[in-house]
């Protein structure tokens, strides 16, 4: 039987494609291990699945691959970076085949087939959700969407998956069900912007998961990644979605800045003002939802003012999850003419801002001490458990729980970024 290893870096859209490849394997007879590829002999094939949003994860993947290239397995890249910077790939492993993700489900069996040469790059438009494939598993990534509505300016991603593209709604759907069935308890719908999914389709993520919840078994939704534009569109329904137990209390809208010109730098189609009053209106009908963001610290043109009110409006908002990224110009992205702040403003910035968000993050799973949760097991080794709660909070439990399982548990102690907790039930 013939081997290969599938090496995944980027989101969760990455991953869910990721899957699908596995899924093309495995369908051509040909067993797949994850993760990174230790250079083990006899391994047929080595697939890289590359992410192209920061330049430091660039420049690991390009050393990855010239360290792969030319080892006797045949090397297949895809991802972000194949349909973006192929150029890069090229210089980096002159021997491999680049073939953009949108060419995969067609491509990759043929190629398996008939031998893998050359490469195959042509933007195609095609609905991946009829290739999910969900390794059996507590987590279940589905793909809804390719591409997002939006240009915003320090984006390299948009060149890589190009226009919406929004995957078809009731094949999405079955997807959901089959993973339920296959006994997934984590849905994850995952895309570059799920705020976008549907207005190419005349639906949208807010009727989608009012959909998906119908679904029969014991599941929970994690919605992926919204830009915070979207939001006017079906904020109403979308709070409705909330009111199910079967959709974590989990939102995930990057605002990126506080400053009002930074954001209309990037291209951002929202104000911080905004920003604000969605949080606050979200919370207030959804209470102890989990609120995450995204910050970008760094941008040309941002000013120490700028700065401060990226600093205030994390302070007055207090995301549940911060998640706090240097400026970086992309080759593509039109960030790039807009010239470079001092590496030691860039580093200052994001230090400061990192110290901030991680307080607030501590504090806030801090006030969860001595109360009781209900949690799903969805990580597990010999010695620990990682479980979430309603909140889609990342809970670790001592013991040796089953994967998938529903435990009660009390909360002892907290970090950063997790509740620690012991078995109470
Ligand atoms: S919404 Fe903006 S940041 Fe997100 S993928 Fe689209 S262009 Fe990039």
């Amino acid at each position: 039987m013939e081997s290969a290893v599938i090496e995944t870096y980027g989101c969760t859209l990455n991953q869910a494609d990721s899957d699908m490849i596995e899924g093309l394997l495995t369908n051509a007879g040909i067993s797949v291990d994850r993760g990174l590829y230790s250079g083990k002999k006899n391994t047929d094939y080595v697939i890289v699945n590359t992410c192209t949003v920061k330049k430091p994860t660039e420049q690991r993947i390009l050393d990855r691959l010239e360290k792969i290239n030319g080892k006797g397995s045949k090397l297949i890249v895809t991802g972000c970076m194949a349909s973006a910077n192929a150029d890069k790939i090229r210089a980096a492993a002159p021997e491999a085949s680049i073939i953009s993700i949108s060419n995969i489900p067609e491509m990759l069996p043929k190629m398996l087939a008939n031998g893998v040469n050359g490469d195959m790059l042509a933007y195609k438009r095609t609905d991946r959700s009829q290739f999910i494939y969900n390794p059996k598993g507590v987590i279940a990534r589905i793909p809804i969407s390719d591409g997002c509505l939006s240009s915003c300016s320090f984006c390299e991603t948009k060149f890589a998956r190009g226009p919406l593209n929004s995957f078809s709604e009731e094949l999405v759907l079955k997807a959901v069900s089959n993973a339920v069935h296959n006994g997934a308890k984590e849905i994850e719908l995952a895309s570059q912007d799920t705020g976008a999914y549907g207005a190419d389709k005349k639906t949208d993520i807010a009727q989608l998961v009012s959909k998906a919840v119908m679904t029969d078994g014991n599941f929970k939704v994690r919605i992926g990644m919204l830009n915070p534009e979207h939001l006017h569109k079906y904020i109403d329904r979308l709070i409705e979605c909330y009111k199910s137990d079967k959709v974590y209390k989990f939102l995930h809208i990057p605002v990126q800045s506080g400053s009002d010109s930074v954001l209309k730098e990037m291209k951002r189609k929202y104000s911080a003002d905004d920003f604000r009053a969605y949080v606050k209106e979200i919370r207030s009908k959804v209470p102890g939802i989990s609120i995450a963001t995204d910050m970008i610290v760094g941008y040309p043109t941002e000013t120490e003012e700028d700065f401060s009110a990226s600093i205030n409006l994390l302070k007055e908002t207090r995301p549940a999850i911060t998640n706090v990224s240097k400026f970086w110009e992309r080759p593509n992205a039109t960030a790039k003419k807009s010239g470079r702040l001092s590496n030691e403003i860039i580093k200052g910035r994001s230090v400061m801002m990192a110290r901030l968000a991680k307080s607030i993050q501590y504090e806030d799973l801090h006030h969860s001490i001595g109360t009781a949760e209900r949690v799903c097991i969805t990580e597990s080794n010999s010695k620990s458990n990682i479980g979430r709660d309603i909140f889609y909070r990342n809970i670790a439990v001592n013991g040796n729980e089953e994967l998938g399982s529903s435990i009660k548990v009390r909360i002892i102690g907290n970090s950063s970024v997790c509740l620690i907790a012991e078995r109470c039930d």
